[in-house]
């Protein structure tokens, strides 16, 4: 069997975390069988759908590499073959027009509450149906049976049934004529090859409705894999309402797609006790029979590891590769406000720029990191001068000991401003006169790159270089 699967999104909002599995596991499946992948766009509610939400999707879905192989198809551009199923339903008996005023739907539904649609315009042997209102718009039902069960085997919840009588005559065409999201969902499955229809488990209730409507058309009905729900901190369904931030604000923060694909598989998938494992693996590895049944909660913290363990094992060109993508992707003033006017080439240029990179990257969580660290190492820090002297002031060999080094430096060949040997002068000042390591380094550091602790400060002068080492150091003359 050919493997299609979906993602049909209604374009009423951005895509989130909490809806994103839906994407991500029939992309993967498709992809692990040698399949297709369809994007359909559900856009038949035209009040509610929208073009932002439109390109919203489509820049989630390829800025995560998850590419369709077919479409976009949009529900919109589907009315007349909709309209014809209709009449196929109506001309088999599988479906009737019903005429009865939403006024009167309001009463049956309060007397026959959850009783179903049993009302007068439903055919039946021998009925006789009152006579056509003029002045009322019909809609188009489903004709449910009343009796018996419709059963099936999720591929994630197992085997999920329900009674045909908690089931009503549902509409398929609205009054206006246009279909609703259970006509549509199903003929556009049908017309699609769709094999396996993988979505998020707020649709359970509708799968019985479309198997009878499969069943109507005398079609196969697909695998159904109901996805659990994705909850927040709080135990509430993580939703655009309670604070979900959407695809592209991560892309943004400077996460990196596979990072995302891989927090968001793991949560609810599982392949023995890997944790981080890259999107090849994903493809080789999954299966829906590993997709677990309860719901799970989404943990921020979380995914930020997971993103730093994704980010260390870049290569450096790979990881630069990241980092165009990223400022090309945004709004540079977001970045920083210092980047308004830069260029990618002039910082991709920088001499400094790859060892900085290289020096930085197992201190960086996210892709925005590094422009900040662009700032102190490849531009130079703003230094505060009251903290500078408060640092200097704590003894005063501090000074006489940076002076010496700066001297030393500046004895150095170009090509000797190279790691044991860096190391050595700075063991050697701090020797000399007897200072406790972390209060030369504090210091020193701070000249360098504006900050009291983080990198090392002898692999800091080597990826400064000597002239701009230097440079740095000399500011201390400005303090005494
Ligand atoms: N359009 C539906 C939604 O966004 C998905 C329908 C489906 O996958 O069957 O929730």
């Amino acid at each position: 069997m050919t493997f299609r699967t979906r993602f049909a999104p209604s374009p009423t909002g951005s895509i989130h975390v909490g809806n994103l599995r839906s994407a991500i596991f029939p992309w993967v499946l498709a992809k692990s069988r040698a399949g297709t992948f369809i994007l359909r766009i559900e856009d038949s509610d035209s009040e509610r759908s929208n073009q932002e939400s439109i390109d919203n999707i489509i820049k989630s879905l390829s800025w995560l590499g998850l590419q369709p192989d077919e479409g976009p198809y949009f529900q919109s551009q589907r009315w007349v073959r909709y309209r014809e199923v209709a009449e196929e339903l109506l001309a088999i008996g599988a479906a009737y027009w019903c005429y009865q005023t939403k006024e009167e739907l309001d009463i049956l539904k309060n007397e026959f509450l959850n009783q179903g649609y049993n009302g007068q315009w439903r055919p039946m042997d021998g009925k006789i149906l009152p006579p056509i209102p003029l002045d009322v718009k019909p809609v188009l039902r489903f004709l449910m049976p009343q009796t018996g069960r419709v059963a099936w085997q999720d591929a994630v919840k197992g085997c999920v049934s329900f009674e045909n009588q908690e089931l009503d005559d549902w509409v398929m065409l609205r009054s206006d004529g246009t279909p609703t999201y259970n006509f549509c969902v199903v003929v556009d499955d049908i017309d699609m090859l769709i094999t396996h229809v993988i979505r998020g488990d707020d649709h359970v209730n509708n799968t019985p409705k479309q198997i009878h409507l499969y069943q109507a058309l005398s079609k196969t009905v697909p695998t159904f894999a109901h996805l659990p729900t994705v909850l927040d901190g709080q135990g509430n369904k993580l939703s655009k309402r309670n604070g979900a931030k959407s695809v592209l604000d991560y892309r943004q923060e400077g996460y990196l797609p596979q990072a995302l694909i891989n927090y968001l598989s793991r949560l609810g998938w599982s392949h023995g006790d890997d944790e981080i494992f890259t999107v090849e693996q994903l493809i080789d590895w999954f299966d829906l029979a590993h997709i677990g049944a309860s719901a799970t909660k989404f943990d921020e913290q979380k995914l930020l590891w997971v993103n730093t363990q994704h980010i260390q094992k870049l290569s450096l060109s790979a990881l630069v590769q990241q980092l165009e993508n990223y400022w090309h992707n945004n709004d540079k003033a977001y970045i920083s406000q210092n980047f308004r006017t830069s260029t990618w080439e002039e910082i991709a240029n920088h001499p400094r720029f790859l060892k900085m990179c290289a020096l930085v990257q197992t201190r960086c969580t996210k892709l925005r990191d590094f422009f900040d660290w662009y700032d102190k190492i490849c531009r130079r820090p703003n230094l505060n001068q009251q903290e500078l002297q408060d640092m200097l002031s704590k003894d005063s060999r501090i000074v006489v000991a940076i002076d010496d080094l700066l001297l030393r430096v500046s004895d150095l060949h170009a090509d000797q401003v190279e790691l044991p040997h860096i190391t050595d002068i700075i063991t050697h000042c701090q020797r000399e006169y007897a200072l406790k390591m972390a209060h030369f380094a504090v210091p020193l550091r701070y000249l360098l790159i504006g900050e009291k602790q983080s990198l090392a400060v002898d692999d800091l002068l080597v990826v400064l270089g000597k002239t701009e080492a230097i440079q740095r150091l000399s500011a201390l003359k400005d303090y005494h």
